[in-house]
């Protein structure tokens, strides 16, 4: 283990932000890495429990070995603790950026936990900087071919370890850029876009071809001896109102697209929050992502509704550790917002009853209502509660329901009733050379779920091949 007192003699630190208006004047990174003597303190608070939590199905889904590289990280021996890293990471740049950190809620340390992702942040840029990290190519390939739909991270995962096998791996994307939601969803100032194509470049360089502004049509992959389907779970929920096809009314996907474009490009967005009161709908992290670039576009004023009650501070003893706490989080865009307008942008138990418009058919206000469960666990609006805001730009990011309808329709595939193409014997074989994986088996959820997906679907195709 690393030192023996680390967790008493070494307090958490997590990587700081930079300021909440320093930032906002820019869509660069979020944080301020750390130097290696604070990477190698932080590393040292790791126990190397009995019953490691963290690499346990409560901690982190690619079960990396938490304990081991830490004590290798304190011990100051980096190139071998990234080679540990490695051995079930396919990409610690993207979870160091963007994980929630299951393993260190499910940390014996609680509240105090290990700075894993930090730490796994330090040692990949580290290997990137000192030239460690380098092309894996394999030594023989084995002939078969095999596309992947979908450049996310499920796909991208699968692809790294397919190839690894020998595989010739063809990575199919219709955007412009590969990455999926990492590239376009995830703001730039979350994951900055230069990680993402430093992975592609890689990946090219190891031998996996990408195809851009490809759409797949399953009659062009006849040469494939397999094809998987990682085309995420696109699909947004609307709001059933009138006037959601009004100017000025966007799903939280597109609106952060055309952000991340404007970026990547210098120009202007071409739907900017600038000078606009901006609502968002969905008070979870696509809504957080929305208020932290509405606020970096100038808009005059960032509110966020949310249909559920406020969560608790603290635990719940329906919630006990090592689970994911069900709690109040204020996140980057939160935070930001209280910064500028003094105030949480978040309303809770509140939705839009109407959109208001103009004589052009542009979004101007909203009247909104709140909302009470009923016993049977239904959401009903209260009388007498509508309120007027003003509103010049509604995005929603109310969640996702299941994977896009035009796919499936070329694919001649049926979603289960959530919207997932998840085989019913729980493996990743649809049927024929066809298989599933990521956010389009198992419906919308996290970066680092769809890269362990994405490598278990890897090897059962590899295992379907061989
Ligand atoms: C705004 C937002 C922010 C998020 N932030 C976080 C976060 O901070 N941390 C976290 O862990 N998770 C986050 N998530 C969730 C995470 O991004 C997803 O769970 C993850 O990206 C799913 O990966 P995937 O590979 O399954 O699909 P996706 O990333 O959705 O990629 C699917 C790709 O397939 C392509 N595609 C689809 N159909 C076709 C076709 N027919 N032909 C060719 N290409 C096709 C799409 O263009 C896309 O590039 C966020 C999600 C959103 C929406
Ligand atoms: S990928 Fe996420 S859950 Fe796994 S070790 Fe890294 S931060 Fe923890």
């Amino acid at each position: 283990m690393g030192s023996a007192t680390g967790f008493l003699d070494t307090v958490r630190m997590e990587n700081p932000f930079r300021s909440e208006a320093e930032r906002l004047g820019d869509f660069e990174d979020l944080h301020i890495g750390q130097p290696e003597a604070a990477r190698r303190a932080q590393a040292s608070r790791c126990m190397n429990c009995g019953v490691p939590f963290c690499q346990s199905d409560f901690g982190c889904p690619l079960h990396n070995l938490i304990p081991e590289w830490n004590d290798l990280l304190y011990r100051g021996l980096e190139r071998e603790a990234l080679d540990r890293l490695l051995q079930t990471a396919p990409f610690p740049e993207f979870t160091g950026h963007v994980c929630p950190a299951l393993c260190e809620k499910a940390c014996n340390l609680e509240k105090d936990c290990v700075t894993n992702r930090d730490n796994e942040l330090y040692l990949i840029e580290k290997g990137f900087a000192k030239g460690w990290v380098k092309p894996r190519i394999p030594a023989a390939r084995t002939g078969k071919r095999v596309a992947v739909i979908g450049s996310g991270p499920s796909g991208l995962a699968a692809a790294d370890l397919l190839n690894r096998l020998g595989h010739s791996v063809t990575v199919i994307e219709k955007a412009d850029r590969a990455g999926g939601l990492l590239m376009y969803g995830i703001p730039n100032m979350k994951l900055p876009k230069i990680v993402v194509e430093r992975r592609i470049r890689l990946m090219e360089e190891e031998g996996v071809r990408f195809e851009l502004n490809r759409e797949a049509i399953p009659e062009e992959l006849q040469e494939f001896d397999a094809v998987l389907l990682c085309g995420g779970a696109r699909k947004a929920r609307s709001l059933n109102i009138e006037h959601m096809d009004a100017r000025g009314v966007m799903f939280a996907v597109d609106y952060l697209t055309a952000a991340t474009k404007a970026v990547l490009s210098g120009k202007d967005s071409e739907a900017s929050a600038k000078e606009k009161h901006v609502v968002v709908v969905g008070g979870g992290d696509t809504g957080n992502d929305c208020v932290g670039t509405a606020l970096r576009q100038g808009c005059a004023s960032v509110t966020q509704l949310e249909m559920m009650p406020e969560p608790p501070a603290e635990r719940t003893g329906g919630n006990p550790w090592p689970e994911w706490p069900r709690i109040l989080r204020t996140d980057y865009g939160q935070m930001e917002a209280i910064c500028r307008q003094g105030s949480d942008p978040r309303i809770y138990e509140t939705t839009v009853k109407q959109i208001l418009t103009d004589e052009n058919g542009w979004i101007n206000g909203l009247e909104t209502v709140q909302l009470r469960r009923t016993p049977e666990g239904r959401f009903e609006q209260v009388a007498g509660t509508e309120k007027e805001l003003p509103c010049g730009l509604l995005l929603i990011a109310a969640g996702f329901v299941g994977c896009e309808t035009r796919t499936l329709e070329r694919f001649a595939l049926q979603a289960d009733g959530r919207g997932r193409l998840m085989p019913e014997d729980g493996s990743h074989h649809l049927s024929g050379r066809l298989f599933s994986a990521g956010d389009m088996r198992n419906g919308q959820s996290l970066v680092v779920r769809a890269l362990a997906d994405g490598r278990r679907a890897a090897q059962e195709i590899n295992d379907f091949l061989c």
